[in-house]
């Protein structure tokens, strides 16, 4: 227990028991119970941790169901014949249960990364295991560091995690930027569960992101592009980018808005407000599609969407009256600088880069096309027809700021597929694994491209 000497006001954990809190037992996941429960009956110490607890917590269904145990990620393995050990940095176990969930459990750590003494790495590595307050001391946030005892139903929390549950504040555990240093990543999770939560971001916490956010780049381009994806498919995108402006972190990202963020194209609304209605669209969008209502916009769509009002201001792309090869030109230089501005710097697949040009170099054919209420032949028979044409009508509602209801974004989708059968027929050429884009029967259509 010698970490827990490093904050003197969690020496003892607070134990709430099951009269002073709303989780019941009803409410877990019933695979996670079973594993819980199989890891106590071998021997061993089980507990829900992390965003299970703050969902359950918070009255929300929680997104996945982690645990953590004393028992060593081999004997973990043994317990479960159907299960894997994974990850590199992070040794785990999934869990692959009968109904097809796939339950992840992990092994308490130790904090040594919160060694006072120890050298200032950034990314420092914590693979070592240790006991139930250091584990708490080692993660993100105070809410995202409770367990969750199933026997006797109580809540054990080693840093005023419900506290801050009770008063609606985000904190970095420890010393924030010292946190901050050994793990940047920990700034966007602040910010995220700020924007999901509608939490205020605790003081020394706030500041440390606004005065280390280009920490970031220290950090792998794949963790941050992830990171970035939980961000955008959320459902509170909107509020999340009003925090990334606000401390700047934004700009860290995005480099190429730090100095067109207010300007504004042609008169429009100023890349700001263009942003905050885009990603309000796609916020609608992602909570339809979490209730099932339509699927996901693909990455390449998502990206393509928070390029936009950049791209307005650089090319003028709506007012652009072009065709043929002028439009190759366009792609051509939309390509370097998306590789060397955005892609390259968040380890972008080559499929996605060049979903998200031919999203922006077609534009400015299908505004005049559009306008001209003309859908040619030719163009209607390109496999990215009606991929640009959402992607077109979208960024007209997004630009102008018109409010979308959700009927009216059903709409949207149903136009496209109801369009589909006509768009979709596969061409002479076609081969046969090729699929339409937009396809309404086959998962991963509608907004998504081809999978
Ligand atoms: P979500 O609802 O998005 O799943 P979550 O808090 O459960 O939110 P996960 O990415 O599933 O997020 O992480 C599980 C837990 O692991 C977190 O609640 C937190 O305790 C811990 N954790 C994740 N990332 C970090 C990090 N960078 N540093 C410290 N702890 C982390
Ligand atoms: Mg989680």
């Amino acid at each position: 227990m010698t970490g827990v000497l490093h904050f003197p006001d969690s020496e003892l954990p607070r134990i709430i028991t099951a009269d002073s809190h709303p989780i019941r037992r009803k409410m877990i996941d019933k695979d996670a119970v079973f594993v819980m429960r199989k890891l106590n009956q071998a021997g061993f110490a089980s507990y829900l941790v992390g965003g299970g607890v703050r969902d359950l917590y918070l009255g929300k269904p929680p997104k996945d169901f982690d645990i953590s145990t004393d028992a060593r990620p081999g004997q973990i393995r043994k317990l479960f014949p159907n299960s894997a050990i994974i990850g590199r940095r992070f040794r785990l176990v999934q869990v692959f249960c009968k109904s097809g969930k796939v339950i992840e459990v992990s092994t308490l750590r130790s904090l040594s990364e919160h060694d006072l003494d120890g050298p200032e790495a950034i990314l420092a590595p914590n693979n070592t295991y240790g006991q139930l307050p250091e584990d708490a001391q080692r993660r993100d946030l105070t809410i995202n560091s409770l367990f969750y005892e199933l026997e006797n139903n109580t809540i054990i929390d080693y840093t005023g995690g419900v506290n801050d549950l009770d008063r609606s504040t985000i904190r970095i555990i420890g010393e924030p930027e010292k946190r901050i240093n050994r793990d940047p990543v920990r700034m966007m999770r602040a910010i995220r569960h700020a924007a999901r939560t509608g939490f205020t971001i605790e003081k020394a916490t706030w500041q440390a992101t606004c005065d280390n956010h280009h920490k970031l780049l220290y950090c792998p381009p794949s963790r941050l592009r992830d990171e970035l994806f939980k961000d955008l498919y959320g459902g509170s995108a909107c509020r999340w980018f009003n925090f990334a402006i606000e401390s700047e972190l934004f700009f860290t990202l995005f480099p190429l808005y730090r100095t067109i963020l207010f300007s504004s194209p042609n008169n429009q609304p100023t890349c700001r407000e263009q942003l905050q209605h885009l990603l309000s669209l796609v916020d609608q969008i992602n909570r339809q599609a979490q209730n099932g209502k339509c699927r996901k916009l693909s990455q390449s769509f998502l990206l393509a969407l928070l390029l936009l009002p950049w791209a307005e201001v650089t090319y003028e792309l709506s007012s652009l009256k072009i065709k043929g090869g002028a439009i190759y030109q366009l792609s051509k230089k939309l390509r370097y600088n998306i590789d060397e501005l955005f892609a390259i710097p968040f380890n972008l697949r080559k499929s996605i880069r060049q979903e998200i040009v031919t999203l922006l170099a077609n534009l400015p054919q299908f505004v005049r096309f559009v306008q001209n209420d003309t859908h040619p032949k030719w163009l209607k028979k390109k496999s990215y027809y009606l991929q640009c044409l959402l992607f077109f009508r979208l960024s007209q509602k997004a630009i102008s700021g018109e409010s979308s209801s959700a009927e009216s974004l059903d709409n949207l989708v149903d136009t496209i597929s109801a369009d589909s059968p006509r768009h979709l027929k596969k061409s002479k050429h076609s081969k046969k694994k090729s699929r339409p884009a937009f396809s309404p029967k086959k998962k991963g259509g509608i907004f998504g491209f081809r999978k």
